[in-house]
């Protein structure tokens, strides 16, 4: 079928690096099977391949669609389907047409937005995470046409004569948001900031203003009356805010070890250590992560923040920001932020652990490490919602404390 998509310019570029992958998304989640493969399975001539294949899925019974039909039983977290060469053997035996879809798609997710379908790259895959983070260019997008065998939509979004004004609005409104974050005049604290401004005066609007506020905001930041927003932030209150989200990650994640994937606990050990996040000194790690934020880590930082405008660019356009929470704006805002608040408190305490030794690969590492893990354990943001929630901190002042400096 010909489908109209919209895309980021790098989608097409994305090839698996298959047994050079240092991270193979064959293992440390499940893996579903949809109903056609399933069937495809069951009815292998191959005999051996049958045999295992029918020995290492399971039916899902509670399975909503499709393409939630079956699953691939893992053992020791890892496919059974996973070779001795880090390849897929149902790949090299079957051939390609007999991978599922969600071997055959990934990391490629599709929403579609009044029929156009918007396609990106998850930054759980390595590869992907370098695709996506690494192009010094602002992200762009092409609109195409392209025929597709098959296709499998997350969300949709009805924006024309929709009652529900931010999905009306939601290309107006994303638009806005990407033009925004990429706007390289500020800092991407500055610009997370002017956009939680921006929700917070939405937040409180009839619908016939939204497109009058956008014009204000496009004016007011043309003529400047958005520079040198940090100054007005205090210090000290920015940094307690960070603190107090950085004991929440260290003290959740680690002693939990049935939850989240390796590679990223391991992350989060360094951050401890590098920060001396010990509850029994907690001056002494103040004092770390502030010497850290202002050595090592704004020396790594300074020429890398297109890392962070594509991980922010990314997140939105994959997400259908700001429409992710069904008309919660302020909620959508925050989910945002805390994503990015995470990862940047992961940089600056792998800067810590590291030091002069902190690169790229490691940044780009940490961010799908986190991507990976989130992807299929929602238990971390759940906490930190709850958190801010029960400490009155789910607003978007404390939000924009917690963006920092
Ligand atoms: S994580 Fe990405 S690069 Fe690695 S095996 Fe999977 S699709 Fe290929």
């Amino acid at each position: 079928m010909r489908y109209k998509i919209l895309k980021p310019q790098y989608f097409d570029k994305f090839k698996c690096i298959g047994s050079n992958c240092e991270d193979t998304c064959c293992k440390g989640w499940d893996i579903t099977i949809d109903k056609k493969t399933y069937k495809k399975y069951i009815k292998c001539k191959n005999i051996n391949m049958r045999k295992k294949l029918q020995q290492h899925t399971s039916r899902n019974r509670k399975a909503t669609d499709d393409y939630n039909f079956a699953r691939f039983k893992l053992y020791d977290n890892k496919c059974v389907f996973l070779d001795e060469n880090n390849l897929c053997s149902i790949y090299s035996i079957l051939g390609e047409d007999s991978m599922c879809y969600t071997c055959r798609s990934y990391p490629r997710a599709y929403n579609c937005v009044d029929g156009v379908i918007q396609g990106a790259l998850t930054l759980s895959c390595i590869e992907a995470a370098r695709l996506v983070l690494l192009n010094e260019n602002m992200m762009e997008f092409e609109l195409v046409e392209e025929e597709l065998s098959e296709i499998m939509i997350s969300e949709n979004i009805h924006s024309i004569n929709s009652k529900n004004i931010l999905e009306k609005y939601f290309y107006e409104l994303r638009e806005f948001s990407i033009t925004l974050l990429q706007n390289r005049k500020f800092v991407i604290e500055e610009r997370l900031i002017i956009l939680g401004l921006f929700f917070n005066e939405l937040d409180t609007i009839e619908e016939c203003n939204i497109l009058s506020i956008i014009d204000k905001y496009n004016i007011n930041i043309n003529r400047g009356y958005y520079n040198n927003i940090l100054e007005k932030i205090s210090i000290d209150n920015t940094i307690e805010a960070q603190f107090s989200l950085l004991f929440l990650l260290s003290n959740n994640i680690i002693p939990n070890r049935s939850m989240f994937n390796e590679r990223y606990r391991e992350n989060i050990q360094h951050m401890i250590e590098g920060l001396e996040l010990y509850i029994d000194n907690i001056e002494n790690s103040r004092n770390k992560f502030i010497d850290t934020i202002n050595g090592t880590y704004e020396e790594f930082i300074k020429d890398k923040e297109y890392i962070y405008e594509n991980y922010l660019v990314n997140y939105i356009f994959n997400n259908l920001f700001p429409y992710n929470n069904k008309g919660n704006i302020i909620l959508s805002y925050m989910n945002l932020i805390v994503n990015f608040v995470i990862v940047k408190l992961n940089i600056i305490g792998m800067c810590a652990y590291y030091k002069n030794d902190m690169n790229i690969e490691r940044l780009v590492s940490l961010i799908q490490n986190y991507s990976k893990a989130l992807l299929h354990d929602s238990t971390l943001n759940n906490r930190i919602y709850e958190y801010l929630k029960d400490n009155n901190q789910n607003t978007i002042n404390h939000m924009i404390l917690m963006i920092g400096k």
